[in-house]
C-alpha cells in the first residue's frame, strides 16, 4: 500500500453535535441516492454502516440523537466496551468488522450483532463455540482480500468456494454475504476492479454455495470508495470519516501496514 498516492480525503468536517451529524448522515445518504439513480438501483437496497473506531462515546451518543442505529468498529475490544457504556440506548446494533484472533470469539459472541470479517475456519468454530454458549447467533460476511495486496486480510477469490462448503457446520452463524476492503487508490481504475471481482464471486456462491448460506450481502465501499462500490453492486456500505470526520489515528493503527 505505501507505493499508492493515498486517497482523496474523503473525511466530512469534525461533527461534534447533532446537527453536525444530521447534516453528514444527510450528505452521504444523499450521495448514496445520486449514486443510486445513475445505477438504476433502489437506495433502499443498499445499507450505511456507520463506522465509529477512535469515536468517544459523547460523539457516538449525539449520532444516535441524529439517527444512527448501528456502528462499525474495527477492533473487538473497543467495540466490546463501547456496547457496554451505550446498552442503554436502544435499538443499536453491533457489527464487528476488523480481523479477529480466535482468542477474542468470546468477547464477540456476547455483544455483537454482525461480524463482517470472517476469514478461517478457526474463527468460525471458536464463534459458533462461543455463542453456543450464550445462546445467540451472529451474522456474518466473509472477508475477501479483492486487490491482491499482502498486506490485507481476508481470503483471495478463488479460495472462497471450498472455504463455504465448511461453514454450515457452525450452526449460530448466519452467513449472509462477502466484505471487502478494495486498494486504497484515488484511481477508479484501479479501485473498480476490486469490486468488480466481488461481485462476480458474487454470482458464483449464489450458484454453488451449500444450501442454507445467502451471499445476499456485498459490503464494500468506505469514505473514499462508496459510490463506485454501489455502481458496482454493493448492498452495504460502511462510512467513517464522511460522518465523523477525519480519525486522528493513521489508518496503519487499525489494518495491516506492508512495513
Ligand atoms: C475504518 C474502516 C472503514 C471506514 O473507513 P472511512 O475512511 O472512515 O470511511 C471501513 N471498513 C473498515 C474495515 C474499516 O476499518
Amino acid at each position: 500500500m505505501s507505493d499508492q498516492p493515498a486517497p482523496a480525503p474523503a473525511a466530512a468536517r469534525h461533527a461534534s453535535t447533532v446537527d453536525d451529524f444530521r447534516a453528514n448522515l444527510a450528505a452521504v445518504r444523499a450521495r448514496i441516492e445520486a449514486t443510486c439513480q445513475r445505477a438504476g438501483r433502489d437506495p433502499a437496497t443498499v445499507r450505511l454502516l456507520p463506522v465509529s473506531k477512535t469515536v468517544d462515546e459523547a460523539r457516538m451518543r449525539l449520532a444516535w440523537e441524529a439517527g444512527c442505529r448501528e456502528f462499525g468498529e474495527n477492533k473487538v475490544q473497543e467495540a466490546a466496551h463501547k456496547a457496554e457504556v451505550m446498552a442503554d440506548l436502544p435499538g443499536v446494533r453491533w457489527s464487528v468488522i476488523g480481523h479477529l484472533q480466535t482468542n477474542k470469539a468470546k468477547l464477540v459472541a456476547r455483544f455483537a450483532d454482525e461480524f463482517q470479517a470472517l476469514d478461517s475456519l478457526r474463527v468460525a468454530e471458536a464463534l459458533d463455540r462461543r455463542l453456543q454458549i450464550e445462546g445467540r447467533s451472529l451474522d456474518v460476511l466473509v472477508q475477501v482480500n479483492s486487490s491482491g495486496e499482502e498486506s490485507k486480510f481476508g481470503l483471495a477469490p478463488e479460495e472462497v468456494p471450498a472455504f463455504v462448503r465448511g461453514l454450515p457446520a457452525f450452526q449460530s452463524l448466519r452467513v449472509r454475504g462477502l466484505m471487502t476492503l478494495a486498494l486504497f487508490s484515488a484511481d477508479a481504475d484501479r479501485v473498480r476492479p476490486c469490486f468488480v471481482r466481488m461481485r462476480d464471486l458474487q454470482e458464483r456462491l449464489r450458484q454453488e454455495a451449500p444450501a442454507g448460506l445467502s451471499f445476499d450481502d456485498l459490503s464494500m465501499g468506505m469514505s473514499g470508495d462508496f459510490e463506485l462500490a454501489i455502481e458496482e453492486g454493493a448492498t452495504v456500505v460502511r462510512v467513517g470519516q464522511a460522518i465523523f470526520g477525519a480519525r486522528a489515528l493513521p489508518d496503519s493503527h487499525y489494518w495491516p501496514s506492508t512495513g
